[in-house]
């Protein structure tokens, strides 16, 4: 598993939207954690597997004036390197990037406590109010810092903030449980036909997914789920066949499409990565037939949609 503060009493964030209609009901603050169990192929935000802060270089911003260089205590920097950090030796410490003229280095991910999580997340409280809006937690893996979650979320339970969590199900139950009083809505992602598939893709299998889809539905709560449509790896006949069936059997009858974004795949030369780029371009986007996987997911008694 990547390193994930679960432990921790902060948590690791690395972005935080205002004003996001697409993470939930209403306008929401979208809190993005870092650190997650799966490393999915097509990952929209590869900066985000680690649990820890990480540096990332923009090779288009440099001037190449070697101010980082002379800042880094460690050794970690390379005038040589088209990458310029030597990630191995980086501690994050972010000198580097305070030094840089054109914001061509960047730290992603800061810690967050409690208190301080809390008051951002409180201050577009009259704008979730007045459009039934929220928080919604993003990652990442969101449940990976159930420790710290447990402290949040009833924090904002006292404010009377909607909270939605966007999960990929891959940990034990008892992390979510005890949070779930706390959630008002959950979008679980599922992604690939089976255990196999998972394996390839993901790095890890689906028998723990699918243990956490179930227990939730057992317990009733609210949820949607989501399939990210990944070109050529889950939108075959049988791709569908075999993911229309297995959610079928956890009493899923409706899924929520998410369409694909190849954009992230700028994001690899600026990371410390092993994520290579899956070259599916924006024809191959443009070539899913989005009608047709919703009429084949309608054959097996499922109703998928995509989100207005
Ligand atoms: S973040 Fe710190 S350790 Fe890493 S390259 Fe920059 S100055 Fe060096
Ligand atoms: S300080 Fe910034 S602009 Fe100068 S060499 Fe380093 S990354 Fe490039």
């Amino acid at each position: 598993m990547n390193p994930a503060p679960s432990n921790s009493p902060e948590a690791v964030i690395f972005d935080i939207q205002r004003f996001s209609i697409h993470d939930g009901p209403g306008i929401r603050t979208t809190l993005f954690f870092k650190g997650c169990s799966l490393n999915c192929a097509w990952c929209q935000n590869p900066e985000s597997i680690s649990g820890m802060p990480e540096m990332t270089f923009y090779a288009e911003r440099c001037i190449a004036c070697g101010a980082c260089a002379n800042a880094c205590a460690e050794g970690a920097v390379s005038m040589d390197s088209g990458r310029r950090i030597i990630w191995e030796k980086c501690t994050a410490c972010g000198a580097c990037a305070r030094e840089c003229p054109a914001e061509a280095l960047r730290l992603v991910g800061a810690t967050y406590s409690v208190k301080k999580l809390v008051r951002e997340s409180l201050r577009d409280r009259e704008f979730y109010e007045a459009s039934g809006g929220g928080v919604s937690l993003s990652g990442g893996e969101p449940v990976l810092h159930s420790r710290f979650l447990a402290s949040f979320l009833p924090e904002l339970k006292t404010h009377g903030i909607h909270v939605l969590l966007e999960t990929a199900g891959n940990y034990p139950f008892t992390l979510l449980n005890p949070l779930l009083p706390f959630i008002d809505y959950i979008y679980f992602d599922y992604k690939l036909p089976d255990d196999a598939a998972y394996r390839v893709h993901t790095g890890k299998g689906n028998q723990r997914i699918l243990d956490v889809l179930g227990a939730l539905v057992d317990q009733a709560a609210s949820l949607t789920v989501r399939i990210p449509v990944v070109p050529g790896i889950n939108t075959g006949f049988h791709q569908i066949k075999m993911m229309a069936h297995t959610l079928r059997a956890y009493g899923i009858s409706s899924v929520s499409l998410l369409k694909y974004n190849p954009l992230w795949e700028a994001k690899i030369p600026r990371l410390n990565t092993r994520q290579n780029a899956l070259g599916i371009n924006m024809n191959a986007v443009d070539a899913v037939d989005y009608e047709n996987v919703i009429n084949q997911y309608s054959q097996y008694h499922i109703k998928a949609s995509l989100p207005s």
